[in-house]
């Protein structure tokens, strides 16, 4: 008995200690924090500058709150759509409808294998080449929304058109100038640019290096040379590029290299880094190669190299001072174009597929009936529908991002990355449709040129698989978590005690941010998110997906914590865990933008079926996502406590119904408002939001209409408005 009661002072000592050493600052960092700093430093994987440089880049916003677990929701909604000022909509409605009616894509293609010379002066006489350029400096001045909705318009119209408008105003000379360049760098290069004189093109890719832009082997070594009749302080460049769009006809080269000083005439270093230059491409030694052809895209795109090439120092983007932050400009430049301009090429692309591919489902008979009402086509019809009310959402929302001064570094890889993968999904979709219409090439083939540029969006800007094996959850979950990037720092903190605080601090907030998600992940499991917090000011319709999308952000934070911890680094080469857990990030942020999208279009319940299309199938796949990470993971055990806080009584999300698919396939072969909403006709216009008589009003759009008996007895009427809908109709 004695000998019972002894063990047991000793338990509870032993747990008051533990108790005491965790509550005590100084002895928890004694004991605790600082060990496990020697550990984290020895296991934490060596990060070069430059992929510090990447990690770093661009702001955190609502890819934060995804990752938080609990996502601010009524920030979001409070968030307006950027809207066009009356300067942008009178070029939308005059100079853009004006260069879309001059061209015929089939011509520029197949007869000219460019665009016609009256196509480029337009362009450049009316400003299309420096939209982002300022008024002050000659350009549009116009904002990302602007910028995002002229380039989406054109690619309605042709691929060739908006990748020659996109490029420029882009990662390029033109933003690079416009943050890293010195003042008479702007006053030389941008009002050129922003009046078509000079066509810039940017040259970083390198047969030895695409994807791992950051080797690129082309360098330059600082020396004196000779410019211009003067001996001047410069670099001696040698570069071999390929694949630089509009790299056969730009008159301005923005090239990477790499710099080094041997001879320390710069400064106190050898490798000075990643450099950005501004070359025109007139100057002696710049070798413009011979074209490439993607994929029978006629946008001008070719290589270019130069050997021993010398330029002035002036040349370098941001002069002297910016040798060697050429990648953190890249990175931080990147950050934010990504967002803008192939989400809204491929959106454009599509609503062409799904505007002409519903009207050809509509009109195309076969067996003595529409082909559209056929289930087999109304499955395609469905996907191409929800993918395009999904894409255009995320295009919106992200550009409204950027035109609120972040740079949204991890959204934007997001947005690239889906809307590319959806296109590719839709355009397949309506190659399938369209049958031999699609396939056989002419100017009527509405289908067949998008099908053929498919790959070029899916590999630029970062090719997709990387994009998302690597840098999706890579980046965001370093990025976005609340503690890592404190933990991290920590471990380079030169100054010991310093570095013993600050991890301390943020290991502790880290282990009750930890602890919290798990919880409240369990408990939404466990009560199938009844009681989730949703925003007041949600549809009613739409608040079941609010807390769906609360529990599925507690869930991937937890599951992010724990494979941190217990991979470590190694996660980084877990690239099939990696990437599944960052497809969850993706979903999230596709859920949210499209809720949001909803209430920027003012609640049109003939909408509903899209939203909630794409609300099921988010969520059904980033629970596929969830269930990939836990049947994979190295270690059996955690997998096992991992599944029973995620799924405590299984796996709740079913794929859309075929009903519901079927009211969104309609929706896409009718006449209606709905179409022209989902299509862009309409989306520069905030609709009024429907509410009381507006309600029934728009519920006899596309769906069972009016009538409330009758609208009872549709289960997919019930399925699309809830519980709640279906109440307030009976
Ligand atoms: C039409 C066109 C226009 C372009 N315009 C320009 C331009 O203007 N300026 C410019 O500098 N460049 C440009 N590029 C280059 C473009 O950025 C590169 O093609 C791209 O970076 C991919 O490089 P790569 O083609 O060498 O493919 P690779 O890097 O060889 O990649 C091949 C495959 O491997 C995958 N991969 C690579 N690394 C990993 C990894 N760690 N994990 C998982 N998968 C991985 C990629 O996702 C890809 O699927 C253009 C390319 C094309 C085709």
């Amino acid at each position: 008995m004695n000998a019972m009661l002894a063990v047991k002072v000793v338990a509870a000592a032993a747990v008051a200690l533990v108790v005491l050493a965790l509550l005590v600052g100084p002895l928890r960092r004694r004991l605790v924090a600082r060990p496990l700093l020697r550990v984290f430093r020895k296991v934490m994987p060596p990060m070069s500058q430059t992929e510090r440089d990447a990690i770093e880049a661009g702001t955190v916003g609502w890819d934060g709150e995804l990752f938080s677990g609990r996502p601010a929701w009524s920030e979001l909604l409070a968030l307006p759509r950027a809207s066009l000022t009356a300067d942008e909509q009178h070029f939308l409605d005059h100079d853009v409808e004006t260069l879309c009616a001059m061209i015929s894509d089939w011509e520029t293609t197949n007869v000219h294998k460019d665009l016609p010379p009256a196509v480029w002066q337009y362009m450049k006489d009316r400003g299309f080449l420096g939209m982002i350029i300022p008024k002050a400096f000659g350009g549009l001045g116009f904002s990302a929304y602007a910028h995002s909705q002229v380039v989406t318009k054109l690619s309605t119209r042709s691929g060739t058109v908006a990748v020659s408008v996109l490029v420029p105003n882009s990662l390029g000379p033109g933003e690079l100038l416009l943050h890293y360049g010195t003042d008479e760098q702007k006053r030389r290069h941008l009002p050129r640019l922003a009046r078509g004189l000079d066509i810039p093109c940017f040259a970083l890719t390198n047969p030895h290096a695409g994807s791992d832009a950051a080797s690129i082997p082309d360098f330059g070594i600082v020396c004196f040379g000779e410019h211009e009749g003067r001996r001047v302080l410069g670099l001696r460049v040698t570069w071999d590029k390929r694949y630089i769009t509009l790299g056969p006809v730009a008159t301005l080269l923005g090239l990477a290299f790499r710099a080094y000083d041997p001879e320390h005439l710069a400064g106190d270093r050898d490798d000075l880094g990643i450099t950005c230059a501004l070359i025109p491409t007139s100057h002696p030694g710049v070798v413009i190669g011979r074209r490439h052809m993607p994929l029978n895209a006629v946008f001008q795109n070719g290589p270019n190299s130069g050997t021993d090439v010398f330029i002035p120092m002036d040349w370098v983007i941001g002069g002297a001072p910016m040798l060697g932050k050429g990648w953190r400009m890249l990175m931080e430049c990147l950050a934010a174009g990504r967002g803008i301009s192939l989400p809204s090429s491929n959106t454009g692309m599509a609503k062409l597929a799904v505007r002409t591919t519903g009207a050809y489902a509509r009109v195309r008979t076969q067996f003595k009936t529409a082909i559209g009402r056929f289930e087999g086509i109304e499955e395609p019809l469905t996907r191409m529908g929800g993918n395009l009310y999904m894409m255009d959402a995320v295009r919106m929302l992200t550009s409204t991002f950027v035109d609120r001064g972040e740079k949204p570094a991890v959204l934007s890889g997001i947005a690239k990355l889906q809307i590319t993968e959806r296109n590719r999904e839709v355009i397949n979709d309506a190659m399938d449709i369209a049958g031999g219409k699609g396939i056989c090439m002419g100017p009527s083939n509405f289908l067949g040129a998008a099908y053929m540029q498919m790959p070029v969006s899916i590999t630029v800007e970062g090719a997709n698989i990387l994009t998302r094996s690597l840098i999706v959850f890579g980046q965001g979950a370093i990025r976005c978590h609340p503690y890592v990037l404190r933990e991290m720092a920590a471990t380079r903190e030169p100054d010991d005690a310093k570095a013993v605080r600050d991890f301390d601090a943020a290991f502790c907030g880290h282990i009750g941010f930890l602890a919290g998600n798990a919880l409240r992940a369990l408990a939404m499991g466990l009560t199938g998110s009844r009681f989730a917090a949703t925003p007041a000011e949600a549809a009613p319709e739409a608040r079941r997906y609010y807390r769906q999308l609360t529990r599925l952000s507690a869930s991937l934070a937890f599951m992010a914590d724990v494979s941190m911890f217990t991979l470590g680094g190694a996660l980084k080469r877990k690239e099939k865990l990696s990437a599944r857990l960052g497809d969850v990030l993706s979903l999230l942020y596709v859920g949210s933008a499209t809720l949001w999208r909803y209430e920027q279009d003012g609640r049109q319940l003939a909408d509903a079926p899209l939203m909630h299309w794409v609300l099921r199938d988010a969520l059904y796949k980033a629970q596929g996502a969830i269930e990939g990470v836990v049947t994979n993971f190295p270690n059996r055990f955690i997998a096992a406590v991992m599944r029973f806080i995620v799924f405590p009584l299984g796996q709740p999300h079913v794929v859309p119904s075929d009903r519901l698919g079927q009211h969104v396939a309609r929706l896409l072969i009718e006449p209606s408002a709905t179409r022209d909403r989902v299509d862009g006709r309409h989306v520069h216009r905030r609709p009024r939001r429907a509410g009381g008589p507006d309600r029934a009003r728009a519920r006899g759009d596309g769906r069972c209409g009016p009538d409330r008996a009758q609208a009872a007895k549709c289960r997919a009427c019930r399925e699309t408005d809830g519980p709640a809908g279906a109440r307030r109709r009976r």
